[in-house]
């Protein structure tokens, strides 16, 4: 298991190899809501939140880096699946256009690491990938991707000057 916890603050600093999955959390990672940071779970979000980016211009740049090699990025959230329409208005609202990305919720059920194991990788195949790459602002989701894909490349997001 790795020791290290890669800590980045810019979507800039992820690199990109040919042929990438990006399993990328939302809240508090692509996007905040100043007004119930740290103060509301993540699966409740409310419709009065308006939610702001954390860094979209380094979010774009992944993106396109990854369209150019062979790559894909996906949407893993702790957010219930009743909120797709909010969630979906959220990305959109801080400038990311959802629908390249598919989304997957764990409803808080489980740890992300769980849920790659034992619901994404039935659905959606997570082995073709040469290279996986898991993003959260949460350690302890981080550390438990690490519990079952030792190979996995974990990144804790860590908001600055928000
Ligand atoms: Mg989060």
């Amino acid at each position: 298991m790795p020791e290290k916890m890669n800590k980045i603050s810019s979507f800039f600093d992820i690199p990109i190899e040919e042929s990438t999955l990006v399993i990328c959390d939302i809240d508090e990672t692509v996007l905040y809501t100043p007004l119930y940071k740290g103060k509301l779970s993540e699966y409740t979000p409310s419709l009065h939140d308006i939610p702001h980016p954390t860094d979209i211009e380094g979010f774009q740049h992944l993106v396109a880096n990854l369209r150019e090699k062979n790559g894909e990025l996906i949407f893993l959230t702790a957010r219930g699946n009743l909120t797709d329409d909010i969630t979906r208005n959220d990305l959109r609202t801080v400038g990311i256009d959802e629908n390249p990305h598919k989304i997957f919720y764990t409803n808080n059920w489980m740890s992300k690491g769980k849920y790659i194991f034992s619901e994404l990788q039935n659905e959606y195949p997570i082995n073709k990938w040469n290279r996986i790459i898991f993003i959260d602002d949460k350690e302890r989701e981080v550390k438990s991707v690490y519990d079952y894909f030792p190979q996995i490349h974990g990144y804790v997001f860590v908001m600055e000057n928000t």
